[in-house]
């Protein structure tokens, strides 16, 4: 199995809101059933997936799991899914999720998920160890639906923190200082601010976010949960705009790229 990689998911159809960590930790499932395509698009199993972070309730991150799950649920009644999936959340995302479900399905596929699935509520500052890696969960202090995300380290030693797809709030600027890789949403760019309205959704431009976090010390800055009009060049364009405002590297993954962490 490879290790260390970050596998990011397509935007189109909304998703680039989840990626992929060392090829069995689901973050995010997108909006969409493109969830189920683009985890095989990367060359996972989906009889691989047993853990997956919801960092909060909104269509664009949660929807794409019961699309999943309906997936699942057909490999399991067959014998090509076995063992737990593990679906670590906060209250709220676990409430919203036990209520969804049992609406979603036949009965019989309601039972068979009753039977493999395995909530797990994380609360602020709690530590996790999953797939032998250590993960503490956070609280984002979030304006809108309640938001978690978490920060872990690599084998390699690196440190990564996600921060969902709110701005950061300051009172968590500490939590970023110094680590080798950070990513945070930024929804345009500054130039198309008037387009998007990012701020009326909580989200960033590239040059706020850099602006920003540029006195932080982060190695690494990953853009992610961006628009969808630049499919074939929005790495230069938003890099471009990024280096005026931050010192450090940036990494603007697109569809379906894998970043390395090194
Ligand atoms: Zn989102």
């Amino acid at each position: 199995m490879r290790n260390q990689f970050i596998e990011t998911f397509t935007k189109h159809n909304i998703g680039n809101t989840c990626f992929i960590i060392n090829d069995n930790f689901l973050i995010d499932t997108g909006g969409s059933a493109d969830i189920v395509k683009n985890i095989k698009l990367v060359g996972i199993k989906l009889s691989g997936i047993h853990d997956i972070f919801i960092s909060h309730t909104h269509t664009d991150h949660l929807l794409g799991l019961f699309w999943l799950l309906k997936r699942l649920t057909g490999m399991y009644r067959s014998g090509n899914y076995t063992g737990k999936l593990n679906i670590y959340c906060n209250d709220e995302v676990a409430v919203a999720i036990k209520d969804i479900y049992k609406h979603l399905y036949p009965d019989v596929y309601v039972d068979l998920i009753n039977e493999y699935i395995n909530i797990i509520v994380v609360n602020d500052g709690e530590e996790l160890t999953i797939n032998n890696q250590k993960y503490k969960f956070i609280d984002l202090k979030a304006s809108k639906n309640k938001l978690y995300g978490f920060e872990t380290t690599f084998d390699s030693g690196k440190t990564l923190v996600f921060l969902g797809d709110e701005i950061l709030n300051p009172e968590l600027y500490d939590v970023v200082k110094d680590k080798d890789y950070v990513m945070h949403e930024a929804f345009c760019l500054d130039l198309d601010k008037e387009i998007f309205k990012p701020y009326e959704k909580k989200h960033s431009t590239v040059k706020y976010v850099c602006e920003s976090l540029n006195k932080l010390n982060i190695k690494n800055l990953i853009l992610y949960h961006t628009e969808d009009t630049h499919p074939n060049d929005k790495d230069v364009l938003y890099k471009e705009e990024a280096k005026q405002y931050f010192d450090n590297n940036v990494i603007v993954p697109k569809d379906l790229d894998v970043i390395e962490i090194k």
